[in-house]
């Protein structure tokens, strides 16, 4: 398991991460009421750097907005602030993920979610990757991906992700490093925690928005990316028996980076190596992450 820093920001102050914690009757716990977003600070020449820091707080926001947690307000230059002011207290020197959350807090409020005090937290963990690396290997899940209306994926909301405990357990249990979550119709959805693509002629695949996924911010900076390359994408509905014939497929996520798939339900991607399309976004994700890539600066927020 990754190492927690041991200073976290909570209720808009620095306090050891021991003593940041919300009541057993609040709504965060007893409901899984809480948003989240996880992201990136990597070590650059320039120092350390959050990787799309304002669509990270955009989707947290978005997702509070979503699941009705209205009195949720905190501007963006105050999020920069208390980042900036965790960084420092933890003394932070290389690769990190930075876990934010928007909690209720509230003591038995009952089953609502507006007009109730919610807390932001904040706490730094070591960059260690949920998936391997070298080629992960996957299967389809008993378990299908809870729908938009039912609880919509597009909200970070901590409570959903008992959907992606149980695939992911069902993953392990049976073997493998992940799952596939396909929706109620049987199109393909993403892994546990990650976006998926895959490469077929050429062309590079993913499931459309509106396909019960996380709106992946790795994922839309390979589609910006992509397109900017003159390749052509497809965001549109993919079939299961798809990544069966795929020329590659990877995963993409803050916790997963850019991950190839060696393997779909028994079925071997691409001789089992990484394809030359993943390759390159591995490569070049790893470099805006730390700086190294040209014309990519922008995607970086400097922290020192
Ligand atoms: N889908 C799910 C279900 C996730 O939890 C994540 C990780 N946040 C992703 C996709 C990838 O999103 P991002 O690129 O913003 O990390």
């Amino acid at each position: 398991m990754a190492r927690v820093y041991e200073k976290a920001y909570f209720g808009k102050e620095i306090i050891p991460l021991g003593e940041a914690n919300l009541s057993i009757a609040s709504s965060a716990v007893l409901y899984g009421l809480s948003v989240y977003t996880v992201f990136p600070v990597s070590k650059t020449e320039k120092g350390l750097a959050a990787f799309r820091l304002p669509e990270h707080y955009k989707r947290l926001c978005d997702s509070a907005r979503i699941i009705g947690m209205d009195s949720f307000a905190i501007s963006y230059e105050e999020f920069l602030a208390a980042v900036k002011e965790l960084v420092k207290a933890n003394a932070i020197d290389g690769d990190v993920f930075v876990r934010a959350s928007v909690h209720i807090a509230a003591q038995l409020p009952g089953t609502r979610s507006r007009n109730l005090e919610t807390t932001l937290s904040i706490f730094i963990y070591d960059a260690t990757p949920i998936i391997p690396q070298d080629g992960a290997r996957v299967k389809t899940s008993v378990w299908r991906r809870v729908p938009d209306f039912s609880i919509p994926s597009r909200a970070k909301v901590n409570g959903a992700y008992v959907n992606s405990v149980l695939a992911r357990q069902d993953a392990i249990d049976s073997g493998y490093d992940d799952c596939i979550f396909l929706d109620f119709t049987g199109h393909v959805c993403e892994l546990s925690a990650a976006n998926i693509f895959i490469v077929r002629d050429g062309k590079l695949i993913t499931p459309h928005t509106a396909s019960d996924i996380l709106e992946g911010i790795n994922r839309r900076t390979i589609l910006e990316i992509a397109r900017a390359q003159g390749m052509t994408v497809h965001e549109r509905s993919v079939d299961l028996t798809e990544l069966y014939v795929a020329d590659e497929v990877f995963a993409c996520g803050t916790s997963s980076f850019i991950a190839p798939i060696k393997e779909v339900d028994k079925r071997v991607v691409n001789g089992g190596t990484i394809g030359p399309i993943t390759a390159k976004f591995r490569t070049l994700h790893a470099d805006i992450l730390h700086g190294k890539a040209p014309g990519f600066e922008g995607l970086l927020t400097p922290l020192a």
